[in-house]
Protein backbone atom coordinates (compact mmCIF):
# COMPACT_ATOMS: atom_id res chain seq x y z
CA UNK A 1 0.00 0.00 0.00
CA UNK A 2 1.41 3.47 -0.80
CA UNK A 3 2.02 5.97 1.75
CA UNK A 4 0.44 8.99 1.88
CA UNK A 5 1.77 11.49 4.18
CA UNK A 6 -0.95 13.34 6.10
CA UNK A 7 0.53 16.36 7.59
CA UNK A 8 -1.34 17.85 10.67
CA UNK A 9 -0.71 21.57 11.60
CA UNK A 10 -3.50 23.28 13.34
CA UNK A 11 -6.24 20.41 12.66
CA UNK A 12 -5.51 18.20 15.28
CA UNK A 13 -8.02 15.68 15.34
CA UNK A 14 -9.31 12.83 13.00
CA UNK A 15 -12.55 13.42 13.45
CA UNK A 16 -14.26 15.13 10.40
CA UNK A 17 -10.43 15.53 8.57
CA UNK A 18 -10.15 16.20 4.96
CA UNK A 19 -6.12 14.86 4.49
CA UNK A 20 -7.31 11.57 6.26
CA UNK A 21 -10.13 11.10 4.85
CA UNK A 22 -8.76 11.69 1.27
CA UNK A 23 -5.83 9.53 2.05
CA UNK A 24 -8.24 6.50 2.86
CA UNK A 25 -10.50 7.11 0.31
CA UNK A 26 -7.96 7.17 -2.51
CA UNK A 27 -6.41 4.07 -1.23
CA UNK A 28 -2.86 5.26 0.31
CA UNK A 29 -1.67 4.26 3.52
CA UNK A 30 -2.14 7.51 5.67
CA UNK A 31 1.43 8.46 7.76
CA UNK A 32 0.11 11.06 10.36
CA UNK A 33 2.87 13.64 10.57
CA UNK A 34 3.55 16.83 13.08
CA UNK A 35 6.22 19.00 12.59
CA UNK A 36 7.20 21.72 14.81
CA UNK A 37 8.77 24.65 13.21
CA UNK A 38 8.09 27.47 14.78
CA UNK A 39 10.13 29.51 12.87
CA UNK A 40 8.46 29.55 9.68
CA UNK A 41 5.42 31.43 11.32
CA UNK A 42 7.31 34.86 10.83
CA UNK A 43 6.66 37.80 13.26
CA UNK A 44 3.98 35.26 15.07
CA UNK A 45 5.67 32.52 16.39
CA UNK A 46 3.21 30.84 18.81
CA UNK A 47 3.27 31.92 22.03
CA UNK A 48 3.73 30.31 25.71
CA UNK A 49 -0.16 29.58 25.90
CA UNK A 50 -0.70 28.26 22.72
CA UNK A 51 2.49 25.71 23.13
CA UNK A 52 1.22 25.00 26.88
CA UNK A 53 -2.29 23.63 24.74
CA UNK A 54 -0.54 22.37 21.38
CA UNK A 55 1.57 19.90 23.81
CA UNK A 56 -1.27 18.81 25.35
CA UNK A 57 -3.43 18.61 22.24
CA UNK A 58 -0.60 16.53 20.43
CA UNK A 59 -0.29 14.08 23.01
CA UNK A 60 -4.34 13.46 22.59
CA UNK A 61 -3.75 13.18 19.16
CA UNK A 62 -0.94 10.67 19.27
CA UNK A 63 -3.04 8.54 22.31
CA UNK A 64 -6.38 8.66 19.97
CA UNK A 65 -4.39 7.35 17.08
CA UNK A 66 -2.61 4.59 19.08
CA UNK A 67 -5.97 3.53 20.27
CA UNK A 68 -6.96 3.26 16.37
CA UNK A 69 -3.83 1.19 15.77
CA UNK A 70 -2.16 3.75 13.89
CA UNK A 71 0.63 6.38 15.53
CA UNK A 72 1.55 10.14 15.68
CA UNK A 73 5.12 10.75 14.12
CA UNK A 74 6.50 13.58 15.69
CA UNK A 75 9.43 15.59 14.05
CA UNK A 76 10.83 18.82 13.99
CA UNK A 77 13.15 21.04 11.55
CA UNK A 78 12.76 23.07 8.07
CA UNK A 79 9.12 21.69 6.96
CA UNK A 80 10.09 21.08 3.21
CA UNK A 81 13.08 19.25 3.89
CA UNK A 82 11.41 17.71 6.47
CA UNK A 83 8.47 16.38 4.62
CA UNK A 84 10.91 15.58 1.97
CA UNK A 85 13.43 13.46 3.52
CA UNK A 86 10.42 11.74 5.11
CA UNK A 87 8.77 11.14 1.72
CA UNK A 88 11.55 9.84 0.47
CA UNK A 89 11.87 7.19 3.68
CA UNK A 90 8.63 5.93 2.79
CA UNK A 91 8.78 5.82 -0.78
CA UNK A 92 5.15 8.21 -0.23
CA UNK A 93 3.08 9.60 -3.17
CA UNK A 94 1.26 12.30 -1.37
CA UNK A 95 1.07 14.98 0.98
CA UNK A 96 -1.94 15.68 2.05
CA UNK A 97 -2.95 18.91 5.04
CA UNK A 98 -5.54 21.18 5.43
CA UNK A 99 -5.41 24.89 4.70
CA UNK A 100 -4.14 27.42 6.93
CA UNK A 101 -4.74 31.18 6.49
CA UNK A 102 -1.98 33.30 8.25
CA UNK A 103 -0.16 35.07 5.84
CA UNK A 104 3.57 33.71 6.60
CA UNK A 105 1.95 30.55 6.34
CA UNK A 106 0.05 30.42 3.20
CA UNK A 107 3.38 32.02 1.80
CA UNK A 108 5.24 29.05 2.97
CA UNK A 109 2.74 26.12 2.22
CA UNK A 110 2.59 27.52 -2.15
CA UNK A 111 5.96 27.20 -1.68
CA UNK A 112 6.13 23.61 -0.37
CA UNK A 113 3.13 22.71 -2.76
CA UNK A 114 5.36 24.02 -5.54
CA UNK A 115 8.07 21.85 -4.73
CA UNK A 116 6.61 18.77 -3.53
CA UNK A 117 5.18 19.31 -6.65
CA UNK A 118 7.78 19.36 -8.97
CA UNK A 119 9.50 16.45 -6.79
CA UNK A 120 6.96 14.34 -8.55
CA UNK A 121 4.64 13.88 -5.64
CA UNK A 122 0.85 14.14 -5.52
CA UNK A 123 0.70 17.06 -2.88
CA UNK A 124 -2.99 18.60 -2.09
CA UNK A 125 -4.43 21.00 0.73
CA UNK A 126 -8.09 21.16 1.84
CA UNK A 127 -10.18 23.06 3.99
CA UNK A 128 -10.78 22.06 7.26
CA UNK A 129 -10.72 24.96 8.89
CA UNK A 130 -13.91 27.15 7.67
CA UNK A 131 -17.46 27.32 6.43
CA UNK A 132 -16.08 29.44 3.68
CA UNK A 133 -12.65 29.78 1.76
CA UNK A 134 -12.01 33.71 2.20
CA UNK A 135 -12.22 33.65 -1.58
CA UNK A 136 -15.41 31.60 -2.23
CA UNK A 137 -17.33 35.08 -0.99
CA UNK A 138 -17.05 38.40 -2.67
CA UNK A 139 -19.00 41.64 -3.41
CA UNK A 140 -21.19 42.50 -6.50
CA UNK A 141 -17.99 44.11 -7.08
CA UNK A 142 -16.16 40.98 -6.94
CA UNK A 143 -14.39 42.88 -3.82
CA UNK A 144 -13.12 41.21 -0.33
CA UNK A 145 -16.25 42.24 2.08
CA UNK A 146 -14.85 44.73 4.82
CA UNK A 147 -18.23 44.88 6.60
CA UNK A 148 -19.42 42.29 8.48
CA UNK A 149 -23.08 42.16 7.75
CA UNK A 150 -23.22 41.98 4.06
CA UNK A 151 -20.40 39.22 4.39
CA UNK A 152 -22.57 37.14 6.63
CA UNK A 153 -25.37 38.00 4.55
CA UNK A 154 -24.14 36.48 1.38
CA UNK A 155 -22.53 33.42 3.54
CA UNK A 156 -25.89 32.32 4.74
CA UNK A 157 -27.22 32.99 1.08
CA UNK A 158 -24.56 30.40 0.14
CA UNK A 159 -24.69 28.13 3.28
CA UNK A 160 -25.08 24.22 2.29
CA UNK A 161 -25.95 21.67 5.39
CA UNK A 162 -23.29 21.01 6.92
CA UNK A 163 -21.33 17.87 5.63
CA UNK A 164 -19.39 15.89 7.99
CA UNK A 165 -17.05 12.46 8.00
CA UNK A 166 -16.67 10.37 10.95
CA UNK A 167 -13.28 8.57 11.67
CA UNK A 168 -13.51 5.52 10.91
CA UNK A 169 -12.74 3.03 14.57
CA UNK A 170 -9.36 1.59 12.94
CA UNK A 171 -6.85 2.86 11.06
CA UNK A 172 -3.65 0.93 9.53
CA UNK A 173 -0.16 0.79 11.05
CA UNK A 174 2.83 3.20 9.72
CA UNK A 175 4.77 0.24 10.73
CA UNK A 176 3.66 -1.94 7.42
CA UNK A 177 5.50 1.07 5.75
CA UNK A 178 8.76 0.69 7.95
CA UNK A 179 8.23 4.61 9.05
CA UNK A 180 10.57 5.42 11.56
CA UNK A 181 9.78 6.64 14.90
CA UNK A 182 9.79 10.40 15.54
CA UNK A 183 11.43 12.51 18.28
CA UNK A 184 9.46 12.48 21.92
CA UNK A 185 7.33 15.17 22.39
CA UNK A 186 9.26 16.69 25.36
CA UNK A 187 11.89 17.33 23.11
CA UNK A 188 10.04 20.03 21.10
CA UNK A 189 6.96 21.27 23.61
CA UNK A 190 8.41 20.50 27.24
CA UNK A 191 5.81 21.22 29.70
CA UNK A 192 6.10 24.86 31.30
CA UNK A 193 8.39 24.79 34.81
CA UNK A 194 7.07 26.00 37.11
CA UNK A 195 3.52 25.17 36.18
CA UNK A 196 2.45 28.21 35.47
CA UNK A 197 -0.46 26.80 33.10
CA UNK A 198 -1.88 25.00 35.70
CA UNK A 199 -5.01 26.96 36.06
CA UNK A 200 -5.80 26.11 32.41
CA UNK A 201 -6.83 22.63 33.21
CA UNK A 202 -9.22 23.41 35.56
CA UNK A 203 -11.51 24.82 32.87
CA UNK A 204 -9.83 23.03 29.85
CA UNK A 205 -9.28 19.87 28.04
CA UNK A 206 -7.09 20.11 25.21
CA UNK A 207 -7.86 17.22 22.38
CA UNK A 208 -10.59 15.98 20.26
CA UNK A 209 -13.02 14.43 23.67
CA UNK A 210 -12.10 17.60 25.35
CA UNK A 211 -13.30 19.55 22.26
CA UNK A 212 -16.71 16.99 22.01
CA UNK A 213 -17.27 17.27 25.38
CA UNK A 214 -17.36 20.94 25.45
CA UNK A 215 -19.28 20.99 21.95
CA UNK A 216 -21.91 18.85 23.93
CA UNK A 217 -21.96 20.74 27.21
CA UNK A 218 -22.78 23.98 25.68
CA UNK A 219 -25.45 22.73 22.98
CA UNK A 220 -27.05 20.79 26.16
CA UNK A 221 -26.41 23.83 28.51
CA UNK A 222 -25.97 26.96 27.15
CA UNK A 223 -27.44 27.39 23.69
CA UNK A 224 -31.01 28.01 24.70
CA UNK A 225 -29.98 31.13 26.26
CA UNK A 226 -27.21 31.92 24.21
CA UNK A 227 -28.23 35.41 22.85
CA UNK A 228 -29.25 36.49 26.56
CA UNK A 229 -26.12 35.27 28.62
CA UNK A 230 -23.30 35.49 26.00
CA UNK A 231 -22.79 39.13 27.24
CA UNK A 232 -22.58 38.09 31.32
CA UNK A 233 -19.50 38.38 32.00
CA UNK A 234 -19.37 35.89 35.16
CA UNK A 235 -21.56 33.16 33.69
CA UNK A 236 -20.68 30.29 31.88
CA UNK A 237 -23.01 32.00 28.70
CA UNK A 238 -20.65 30.96 26.00
CA UNK A 239 -19.15 27.56 24.56
CA UNK A 240 -15.30 28.17 25.16
CA UNK A 241 -14.82 26.33 21.94
CA UNK A 242 -12.30 28.94 20.83
CA UNK A 243 -9.25 27.15 21.19
CA UNK A 244 -10.48 23.54 20.41
CA UNK A 245 -11.93 25.91 17.43
CA UNK A 246 -8.15 27.25 16.68
CA UNK A 247 -6.49 23.84 17.15
CA UNK A 248 -8.77 22.47 14.89
CA UNK A 249 -9.49 19.36 17.59
CA UNK A 250 -13.18 19.89 16.35
CA UNK A 251 -14.25 20.73 12.65
CA UNK A 252 -16.35 24.24 12.39
CA UNK A 253 -18.78 22.21 9.87
CA UNK A 254 -19.27 19.59 13.07
CA UNK A 255 -19.95 22.77 15.48
CA UNK A 256 -22.65 24.17 12.96
CA UNK A 257 -24.18 20.84 12.58
CA UNK A 258 -24.18 20.13 16.14
CA UNK A 259 -26.58 23.82 17.19
CA UNK A 260 -28.36 22.80 13.67
CA UNK A 261 -28.98 19.50 15.20
CA UNK A 262 -30.64 21.04 18.03
CA UNK A 263 -33.76 21.85 16.08
CA UNK A 264 -37.45 23.79 17.61
CA UNK A 265 -35.84 22.97 21.38
CA UNK A 266 -33.90 26.07 20.89
CA UNK A 267 -35.00 29.34 19.75
CA UNK A 268 -34.26 30.75 16.42
CA UNK A 269 -33.02 33.77 17.85
CA UNK A 270 -30.30 31.86 19.85
CA UNK A 271 -28.89 29.78 17.27
CA UNK A 272 -28.79 32.26 14.76
CA UNK A 273 -26.81 34.57 17.18
CA UNK A 274 -24.28 31.70 17.83
CA UNK A 275 -23.86 30.69 14.07
CA UNK A 276 -23.10 34.37 13.72
CA UNK A 277 -19.84 34.24 16.04
CA UNK A 278 -18.83 31.52 14.16
CA UNK A 279 -19.75 33.91 11.06
CA UNK A 280 -17.14 36.54 13.22
CA UNK A 281 -14.64 33.87 13.01
CA UNK A 282 -15.09 33.61 9.00
CA UNK A 283 -14.89 37.35 8.61
CA UNK A 284 -11.85 37.78 10.41
CA UNK A 285 -10.12 34.77 8.38
CA UNK A 286 -11.45 36.16 4.90
CA UNK A 287 -10.28 39.86 6.00
CA UNK A 288 -6.60 38.36 6.85
CA UNK A 289 -6.75 36.96 3.67
CA UNK A 290 -7.38 39.66 1.29
CA UNK A 291 -5.29 42.02 3.32
CA UNK A 292 -2.25 40.21 5.16
CA UNK A 293 -0.32 43.39 6.47
CA UNK A 294 -3.43 43.75 9.11
CA UNK A 295 -1.25 41.95 12.17
CA UNK A 296 0.84 44.92 11.88
CA UNK A 297 -0.85 47.88 10.26
CA UNK A 298 -4.06 49.27 10.89
CA UNK A 299 -6.81 48.57 7.96
CA UNK A 300 -8.03 52.10 8.05
CA UNK A 301 -4.89 53.89 6.96
CA UNK A 302 -5.59 57.25 8.22
CA UNK A 303 -4.65 55.74 11.98
CA UNK A 304 -1.02 55.27 10.78
CA UNK A 305 -0.99 59.72 11.39
CA UNK A 306 -2.87 58.77 15.19
CA UNK A 307 -0.83 60.78 18.01
CA UNK A 308 -0.49 57.33 20.13
CA UNK A 309 0.86 57.85 23.63
CA UNK A 310 4.34 56.48 23.76
CA UNK A 311 4.22 53.30 25.90
CA UNK A 312 4.77 53.73 29.70
CA UNK A 313 6.41 50.28 30.23
CA UNK A 314 4.81 50.67 34.17
CA UNK A 315 1.61 51.69 32.50
CA UNK A 316 1.40 48.83 30.00
CA UNK A 317 2.66 46.40 32.94
CA UNK A 318 0.05 47.57 35.41
CA UNK A 319 -2.68 46.50 32.05
CA UNK A 320 -0.55 43.12 31.75
CA UNK A 321 -0.94 42.24 35.71
CA UNK A 322 -4.52 43.36 36.39
CA UNK A 323 -3.46 46.12 38.33
CA UNK A 324 -4.65 49.26 36.49
CA UNK A 325 -7.03 50.11 39.43
CA UNK A 326 -9.67 49.43 37.37
CA UNK A 327 -11.67 46.39 38.83
CA UNK A 328 -13.65 44.84 35.59
CA UNK A 329 -9.99 45.62 33.30
CA UNK A 330 -7.93 44.38 36.44
CA UNK A 331 -10.50 41.01 36.70
CA UNK A 332 -10.14 40.19 33.10
CA UNK A 333 -6.58 40.55 33.19
CA UNK A 334 -6.08 37.85 35.94
CA UNK A 335 -8.67 35.85 34.19
CA UNK A 336 -6.44 35.55 31.25
CA UNK A 337 -3.32 35.01 33.51
CA UNK A 338 -4.84 32.20 35.32
CA UNK A 339 -7.08 30.18 33.07
CA UNK A 340 -5.20 31.38 29.39
CA UNK A 341 -9.17 32.94 28.43
CA UNK A 342 -11.49 35.40 28.80
CA UNK A 343 -14.80 36.73 28.24
CA UNK A 344 -15.71 38.13 24.90
CA UNK A 345 -17.35 40.73 26.77
CA UNK A 346 -14.27 41.67 28.55
CA UNK A 347 -11.84 41.28 26.12
CA UNK A 348 -13.59 44.48 24.44
CA UNK A 349 -13.62 46.47 27.81
CA UNK A 350 -9.53 45.42 28.97
CA UNK A 351 -8.99 46.32 24.15
CA UNK A 352 -10.75 49.78 24.74
CA UNK A 353 -8.94 50.64 28.42
CA UNK A 354 -5.30 49.72 26.89
CA UNK A 355 -6.41 51.93 23.21
CA UNK A 356 -8.68 54.43 24.53
CA UNK A 357 -8.32 55.56 28.08
CA UNK A 358 -4.17 55.21 28.25
CA UNK A 359 -4.28 55.75 24.36
CA UNK A 360 -1.73 52.74 23.47
CA UNK A 361 -1.25 51.64 20.30
CA UNK A 362 -3.27 48.31 20.10
CA UNK A 363 -0.74 46.12 18.53
CA UNK A 364 1.16 46.27 22.53
CA UNK A 365 -2.32 44.54 23.52
CA UNK A 366 -2.41 42.01 20.48
CA UNK A 367 0.86 40.83 21.45
CA UNK A 368 0.23 40.51 25.19
CA UNK A 369 -2.80 38.62 24.51
CA UNK A 370 -0.82 36.39 21.76
CA UNK A 371 1.33 35.34 24.38
CA UNK A 372 -1.49 34.40 26.94
CA UNK A 373 -4.44 33.10 25.41
CA UNK A 374 -4.75 29.54 24.78
CA UNK A 375 -7.19 30.65 21.97
CA UNK A 376 -4.43 33.52 20.20
CA UNK A 377 -5.57 33.25 16.47
CA UNK A 378 -3.99 35.50 14.44
CA UNK A 379 -7.46 35.98 12.26
CA UNK A 380 -9.37 36.46 15.10
CA UNK A 381 -6.80 38.63 17.81
CA UNK A 382 -5.90 41.40 14.66
CA UNK A 383 -9.88 41.56 14.44
CA UNK A 384 -10.49 42.03 17.58
CA UNK A 385 -8.06 44.03 18.32
CA UNK A 386 -8.87 46.70 15.73
CA UNK A 387 -12.14 46.29 15.94
CA UNK A 388 -12.12 47.50 19.58
CA UNK A 389 -9.29 50.01 18.79
CA UNK A 390 -11.79 51.36 15.39
CA UNK A 391 -8.42 50.95 13.08
CA UNK A 392 -9.83 47.67 11.54
CA UNK A 393 -12.96 46.46 9.17
CA UNK A 394 -16.40 46.91 10.18
CA UNK A 395 -14.60 48.64 13.51
CA UNK A 396 -16.31 49.70 16.50
CA UNK A 397 -15.92 54.04 16.08
CA UNK A 398 -12.92 54.96 17.73
CA UNK A 399 -14.96 57.87 19.49
CA UNK A 400 -17.07 55.10 21.39
CA UNK A 401 -15.34 54.35 24.39
CA UNK A 402 -16.01 51.69 26.65
CA UNK A 403 -17.00 53.03 30.15
CA UNK A 404 -15.45 50.18 32.34
CA UNK A 405 -18.09 51.36 35.71
CA UNK A 406 -20.79 51.08 33.38
CA UNK A 407 -19.96 48.29 31.72
CA UNK A 408 -19.01 46.58 34.86
CA UNK A 409 -22.69 47.48 36.18
CA UNK A 410 -24.61 46.06 33.07
CA UNK A 411 -22.65 42.78 32.57
CA UNK A 412 -21.46 41.67 35.79
CA UNK A 413 -24.45 43.37 37.79
CA UNK A 414 -23.81 41.08 41.21
CA UNK A 415 -20.16 42.16 40.78
CA UNK A 416 -19.32 38.13 41.33
CA UNK A 417 -17.01 38.35 38.37
CA UNK A 418 -14.69 41.04 39.89
CA UNK A 419 -15.31 39.16 43.66
CA UNK A 420 -13.64 35.97 41.66
CA UNK A 421 -10.69 37.50 39.89
CA UNK A 422 -9.63 40.48 42.37
CA UNK A 423 -10.84 38.82 45.91
CA UNK A 424 -9.24 41.52 47.86
CA UNK A 425 -12.56 43.68 46.68
CA UNK A 426 -14.64 40.85 47.64
CA UNK A 427 -15.47 42.59 50.80
CA UNK A 428 -16.72 45.26 49.08
CA UNK A 429 -20.61 46.09 48.56
CA UNK A 430 -21.44 45.62 45.21
CA UNK A 431 -21.71 49.20 43.74
CA UNK A 432 -18.26 49.91 45.38
CA UNK A 433 -16.73 47.05 43.51
CA UNK A 434 -17.77 48.64 40.11
CA UNK A 435 -15.95 52.41 41.01
CA UNK A 436 -14.10 51.69 44.31
CA UNK A 437 -12.10 55.20 43.99
CA UNK A 438 -15.29 56.86 44.70
CA UNK A 439 -15.43 55.05 48.25
CA UNK A 440 -12.28 56.26 49.48
CA UNK A 441 -13.24 54.98 53.25
CA UNK A 442 -14.36 52.04 52.23
CA UNK A 443 -11.64 51.35 50.04
CA UNK A 444 -9.04 52.05 52.89
CA UNK A 445 -11.01 49.77 55.18
CA UNK A 446 -11.63 46.95 53.18
CA UNK A 447 -9.58 46.48 50.19
CA UNK A 448 -6.59 48.13 51.34
CA UNK A 449 -4.41 46.29 48.99
CA UNK A 450 -6.36 47.70 46.21
CA UNK A 451 -4.52 50.43 44.21
CA UNK A 452 -6.87 54.08 45.49
CA UNK A 453 -7.21 55.26 41.84
CA UNK A 454 -7.21 54.08 38.16
CA UNK A 455 -4.11 54.63 36.53
CA UNK A 456 -5.66 56.99 34.46
CA UNK A 457 -8.67 59.35 35.50
CA UNK A 458 -11.66 57.83 33.65
CA UNK A 459 -12.85 61.45 31.97
CA UNK A 460 -9.32 62.60 31.60
CA UNK A 461 -8.34 59.46 29.57
CA UNK A 462 -11.45 59.58 27.52
CA UNK A 463 -11.00 63.08 26.75
CA UNK A 464 -7.63 62.61 25.68
CA UNK A 465 -8.28 59.81 23.17
CA UNK A 466 -11.53 62.02 21.88
CA UNK A 467 -8.88 65.32 21.38
CA UNK A 468 -6.75 62.83 19.25
CA UNK A 469 -9.20 61.66 16.70
CA UNK A 470 -10.77 64.67 16.50
CA UNK A 471 -7.26 65.90 15.87
CA UNK A 472 -6.85 63.16 13.33
CA UNK A 473 -10.27 63.84 11.46
CA UNK A 474 -8.60 67.41 11.10
CA UNK A 475 -5.30 68.11 10.68
CA UNK A 476 -4.01 70.98 11.31
P1 LIG B 1 -18.62 31.78 21.71
O1 LIG B 1 -19.41 32.98 22.04
O2 LIG B 1 -19.11 30.48 22.20
O3 LIG B 1 -18.48 31.76 20.12
C1 LIG B 1 -18.26 30.56 19.37
C2 LIG B 1 -17.03 30.69 18.51
O4 LIG B 1 -17.19 31.74 17.57
C3 LIG B 1 -15.77 31.04 19.29
O5 LIG B 1 -15.19 29.89 19.85
C4 LIG B 1 -14.90 31.69 18.24
O6 LIG B 1 -14.26 30.73 17.43
C5 LIG B 1 -15.94 32.40 17.37
N1 LIG B 1 -16.07 33.79 17.81
C6 LIG B 1 -16.87 34.27 18.79
N2 LIG B 1 -16.76 35.61 18.87
C7 LIG B 1 -15.86 35.97 17.92
C8 LIG B 1 -15.32 37.21 17.52
N3 LIG B 1 -15.69 38.36 18.08
N4 LIG B 1 -14.41 37.22 16.53
C9 LIG B 1 -14.03 36.07 15.92
N5 LIG B 1 -14.51 34.86 16.26
C10 LIG B 1 -15.42 34.81 17.25
N6 LIG B 1 -10.97 34.89 19.46
C11 LIG B 1 -10.11 33.88 19.21
O7 LIG B 1 -10.54 32.77 18.89
N7 LIG B 1 -8.76 34.08 19.29
C12 LIG B 1 -8.22 35.30 19.64
O8 LIG B 1 -6.99 35.44 19.67
C13 LIG B 1 -9.12 36.35 19.96
N8 LIG B 1 -8.66 37.57 20.37
C14 LIG B 1 -9.55 38.58 20.66
C15 LIG B 1 -9.06 39.84 21.05
C16 LIG B 1 -9.94 40.86 21.35
C17 LIG B 1 -9.40 42.23 21.78
C18 LIG B 1 -11.32 40.66 21.25
C19 LIG B 1 -12.28 41.78 21.57
C20 LIG B 1 -11.82 39.44 20.83
C21 LIG B 1 -10.95 38.37 20.54
N9 LIG B 1 -11.43 37.11 20.13
C22 LIG B 1 -10.54 36.11 19.84
C23 LIG B 1 -12.87 36.89 19.86
C24 LIG B 1 -13.71 36.35 21.03
O9 LIG B 1 -13.45 37.10 22.20
C25 LIG B 1 -13.46 34.88 21.32
O10 LIG B 1 -13.53 34.12 20.13
C26 LIG B 1 -14.51 34.33 22.30
O11 LIG B 1 -14.46 35.06 23.50
C27 LIG B 1 -14.23 32.87 22.56
O12 LIG B 1 -15.11 32.38 23.53
P2 LIG B 1 -16.19 31.27 23.18
O13 LIG B 1 -15.52 30.15 22.46
O14 LIG B 1 -16.88 30.95 24.43
O15 LIG B 1 -17.12 32.07 22.17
Amino acid sequence: MAVALVWLRDDLRLDDQPALRAALERGWLPVPVYIHAPDDEGDWAPGAASDAWRRRSLAALAAELERRGSRLLLLHGPTLGTLQALAALTGAEAVLWTRRYEPAIEQRDAKIKRALRQAGLHAESFNGALLFEPWELATRQGDPYRVFTPFWRSARAAWRAPRTWDAPARLPSPDEAGVPHGVPLDDVLPAPRPAWDAGFWDRFVPGEAGARRALAHFVEHALGDYAAARDMAGEPGTSRLSPHLHFGEVSVQRVAAAVLAAGEAVAAADRDRFLAELGWREFAHHVLHHYPHVPGRNLDPRFEAFAWANPSPAKLQAWREGRTGVPIVDAGMRELWHTGWMHNRVRMIVASWLTKHLRLHWEHGARWFWDTLVDADLANNTQGWQWTAGTGADAAPYFRIFNPVAQAAKFDPDGAYIARWVPELAPLPVPARFAPWEHPDLLRRLAPAYPRRPQVDLAAGRQGALDAFAALRSPA
